[in-house]
């Protein structure tokens, strides 16, 4: 029987596990959608991936674990950080990569690779629902929408309206108010999706615009937010199939180093990435009601 090994992306709104067999084929990948970073979408993830590859756990000789929730998996053999196993997810999705931008519940990265893909730079977006997929649910429920429909809806529009607010608690009161001024679901929801991608292009703009440009996470499944985002960057997006799945497939890339060479391979650039990441997240100004000028650009080499 063939050895295989796990990637987990513990997000922190969805959980992801991609299984791959130690000749690197995919044999099995899974979301659970769970509202909440918890155990129990990790738990129903896995079983929908063993499910799939016909396996269980016993098969299984390398876990590597990313995301949010990285490190409160106990079967992980170790972990590396989103920003690194994005960027090698992307990679392998798209082998001529050289910007990601990653939009997913709770944050928002942007990441440029060198030409052997390793990160170079990112900026990220965290702590604060602007510009991430949570400023998206929030104000799909306000205009009363489902988030599957509200990328669709959105595109119905000839005209967008300016959504000024960028914190996700007053975006929903100017919704609500723009309702009930009696402005079409439609044209409020292009509004949402042209405020995402005005916050995300300031993300590009700190680690400087690089095409091919790849879009990672859930929210490159809401076809308005692609679009929107593309017109203002002004290129054409890259939407990987698998783009949700780009994380656990680059920690799945990693368990297989691990696997082939028999120890943990070393990756320089994860190392300096997890530094800066712990610095970002310990920022206690992160989120303020001001929060529009928050991100901070990250450099590792010149
Ligand atoms: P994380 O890794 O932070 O848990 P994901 O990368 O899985 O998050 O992205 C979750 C976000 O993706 C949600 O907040 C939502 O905005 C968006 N999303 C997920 N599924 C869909 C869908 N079918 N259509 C539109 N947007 C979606």
């Amino acid at each position: 029987m063939k050895s295989h090994v796990l990637g987990i992306d513990f997000g922190s709104t969805t959980a992801k596990v991609v299984i791959l067999d130690e000749d690197g084929n995919t044999v099995a990948s899974c979301v659970s959608q769970k509202g909440a970073v918890s155990d129990e979408g990790v738990r129903a993830a896995l079983r929908g991936a063993f499910e799939q590859a016909g396996i269980n756990l016993s098969a299984v000789v390398r876990v590597v674990s990313t995301g949010y929730g990285r490190r409160m998996l106990d079967i992980a053999d170790r972990t590396i950080t989103e920003i690194t196993c994005h960027a090698r997810g992307a990679r392998a999705l798209v082998p001529e990569a050289r910007l990601v931008i990653d939009i997913g519940g709770q944050d928002s990265k942007v990441i440029a690779l060198d030409r052997n893909g390793l990160v170079a730079r990112f900026a990220m977006n965290d702590r604060c629902a602007a510009g991430t997929g949570k400023f998206l649910e929030v104000l799909a429920r306000a205009v009363n929408v489902e988030l599957d429909d509200m990328g669709a809806e959105a595109l119905k529009a000839e005209e967008t309206v300016a959504i000024t607010s960028m914190c996700a608690t007053f975006a929903e009161t100017e919704v609500i108010s723009l309702l009930a001024e009696g402005r079409p679901k439609q044209v409020i929801l292009a509004g949402v999706h042209q405020s995402i991608a005005s916050r995300t292009v300031g993300l590009v703009g700190r680690v400087g615009k690089h095409d091919p440009i790849v879009m990672t996470g859930g929210v490159a499944q809401n076809i308005a937010a692609v679009h929107f985002l593309g017109k203002a960057l002004e290129t054409r997006l890259i939407i990987p199939t698998g783009a949700q799945i780009a994380g656990a497939l680059g920690a799945a890339l990693f368990a297989l180093d691990d696997l082939r060479s028999a120890s943990k391979v070393k990756r320089d650039d994860d190392d300096a990435v997890e530094g800066k990441l712990e610095q970002l997240l310990a920022d206690p100004q992160r989120c303020t009601p001001a929060c529009g000028k928050k991100e901070t650009p990250v450099t590792f080499k010149a």
